[in-house]
């Protein structure tokens, strides 16, 4: 049993046990799945967020058009068949690459978390910039040439990466608070 004599007695006045409702990969990949919700891209929507080693945002993006391209003038369509001029991959800068490319400070030793597990274009990106580790939530290109290549880039250049897994009772009860602040405005 703890020993509490030497404590003054008032340090329990006022006192609630508290907790944060999320962990910080939790914190973090709610972020990059909110930076996902905004891209436009009708079929594959990502979002990322890189943080310092103090849990600090450096920088977050999400895919889309080249700033100050109007987003509504670009072809979406995924359709391989026709010219690449024709398609939204001739256009679209992923959302590890706008990250990267709007941050204002260091990214070297940070830790990446990404709605998708990298392309080897971003997985490039991302070891240049010496970032320490990429935490995602989906790997649904896995066994891919651009997976493995993503991989082998990670292996070789020393980025850890590493799947969250994210629990429907945790997004239910996001669900719930953000409804609940509605309440009160
Ligand atoms: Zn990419």
């Amino acid at each position: 049993m703890e020993d509490t004599t030497h404590i003054d007695p008032g340090h329990l006045v006022n006192f609630v046990p508290v907790s944060s409702q999320l962990h910080w990969d939790e914190y973090f990949m709610l972020q990059a799945m909110l930076a996902s919700y905004k891209s436009k891209d009708p079929n594959t929507k990502v979002g990322c967020v890189f943080v310092d080693e103090n849990n600090h945002q450096i920088t977050m993006g999400y895919n889309g058009a080249v700033a100050g391209v109007d987003e509504t003038k670009i072809p979406w369509g995924n359709d391989r068949t026709v010219p690449l001029e024709y398609q939204k991959y001739g256009y679209v800068i992923h959302s590890e690459a706008n990250a990267i490319s709007h941050a204002r400070g260091s990214l070297k030793g940070s830790r990446g978390y990404i709605t998708l597990f990298p392309c080897n274009e971003c997985a490039k990106l991302i070891a240049s910039q010496r970032v320490s580790e990429i935490v995602y939530l989906s790997d649904k290109y896995r066994d891919t040439p651009e997976n493995r290549i993503s991989k082998k880039i990670f292996q070789l250049s020393g980025v850890k990466y590493r799947q969250l897994t994210l629990t429907p009772k945790l997004i239910e009860g996001l669900h719930q608070y953000l409804l609940g602040l509605l309440k009160h405005v």
